[in-house]
């Protein structure tokens, strides 16, 4: 038989039957009423998970697209730029900025910490004139979460955008667009969106637009005034991924059906289990707790073995796929994505056969440990979440 694929990377993420179920329907012409009609619809509920009265874009690109339409709209060659790196996605932010030739301040915190908000408020006092701030939101290479709610306080009454990667954090954990004073955000259709990859999600504030509206920028696919004017009729500048648009709004669907709160909520229980599993299989969390992911979490390879060994018995023996560390921590970490469609049967199921996959390379385990503490957090929440 072939082997039952259970996905637990950090994107692509396993997709509901009710949004494969939608993907599957006709494809009509993008320039029509009906697809104005959903597109419509859609444009609202997206509104609502990123909680933002904001005008959010859809684009057709993975996330990184997504990236370089919020640099190549808002930086201005030549413009300070403050990168806040913690681990690979960070470094994308700066790795892009630099090449639409910005002038590019890079606080890096290292791989595994969050950002220290005390540093970013000193450099910012110190370095006057900073145009921008890019930062991660959820920071998929090393489980680590960051406080976008102080970054956003703390730009408020300084004339500095704050641009945010939420690729792997919406739809999964709390994103206060407005609230949290994000002028850009930016996310990706298949990580907790539940949908495949091929979208991108762009959202830009009134003080955002007063600076795109001068960006000497070269862009076109990317132009964000073009998307804004097709967008007046509910359409896109170019041909969209069509089936995608009907995915997405068949996830939000979901999502706003079992409502916000609930949807973060069961997330923070899906982590807390994951990591009570794994400290009690003797097993050490990449981040500190307090900033670890809901969405994904980080584990250093037991006893200096290379983490991919594990993650090969993983997958070979049982179709399970975590995910490996990136850059500097290939090998040295896996990675075990709790984003969108997951429930606590997924977790029992990962921490179960990562049992077999220690004792199958010799490790001594306690069989069954790790699985008892995943239990215990599901039996005390309860009627919680
Ligand atoms: N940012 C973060 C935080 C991500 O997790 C990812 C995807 N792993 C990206 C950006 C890039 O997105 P994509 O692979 O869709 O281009």
């Amino acid at each position: 038989m072939p082997k039952k694929l259970r996905l637990m990377i950090p994107g692509p993420t396993p997709v509901p039957p009710a949004v494969q179920e939608a993907m599957s329907r006709p494809i009509m012409g993008h320039r029509s009423k009906e697809f104005a009609r959903i597109s419509e619809g859609l444009y609202h509920k997206l509104r609502q998970v990123l909680q933002t009265q904001n005008q959010v874009f859809i684009l057709t690109s993975s996330g990184t697209g997504g990236m370089e339409a919020a640099v190549a709209n808002t930086v201005n060659p030549g413009d300070k730029v403050l990168v806040l790196v913690t681990g690979k996605f960070g470094e994308r932010w700066r790795d892009l900025a630099r090449i639409y030739k910005a002038d590019v301040i890079e606080m890096n915190f290292g791989w595994g910490n969050p950002v220290d908000l005390d540093a970013v408020k000193t450099r910012l006092d110190a370095e006057p004139g900073i145009r921008v701030v890019l930062a991660t939101h959820n920071e998929t290479s090393t489980g680590v979460v960051n406080d976008i709610a102080a970054l956003g306080a703390m730009l408020r009454d300084r004339d500095t955008l704050l641009v945010v990667d939420a690729v792997s954090s919406l739809g999964g954990i709390e994103v206060r667009t407005d609230a949290w004073n994000v002028d850009v955000l930016v996310s990706a259709s298949q990580k907790a969106l539940m949908v495949p990859p091929g979208l991108a999600i762009i959202s830009v504030s009134p003080r955002a637009w007063e600076r795109i509206e001068v960006c000497r920028a070269p862009r076109y696919y990317f132009d964000l005034p073009a998307a804004r004017k097709a967008l007046a009729k509910w359409n896109t500048a170019y041909t969209p991924a069509v089936s995608l648009f009907y995915g997405l709004d068949a996830a939000l669907d979901l999502i706003l059906a079992e409502g916000l709160e609930r949807v973060f909520a069961r997330h923070r229980k899906l982590a807390a289990a994951t990591r009570a599993a794994v400290k009690a299989l003797g097993l050490e969390l990449l981040p500190p707790e307090a900033a670890a992911s809901p969405v994904v979490t980080a584990v250093r390879s037991p006893g200096g073995t290379d983490a991919d060994a594990l993650r090969k018995v993983l997958a070979d023996r049982f179709g399970i796929y975590f995910a490996g560390g990136q850059g500097e921590l290939k090998g040295r970490i896996f990675r075990i994505a709790h984003m969108g469609y997951v429930d606590e049967a997924d977790i029992l199921c990962a921490v179960a056969t990562l049992e077999v996959a220690l004792a199958t390379l010799g490790f001594d385990v306690a069989l069954g440990s790790g699985t008892a503490a995943a239990q215990r957090v599901f039996l005390e929440a309860r009627g919680e979440a």
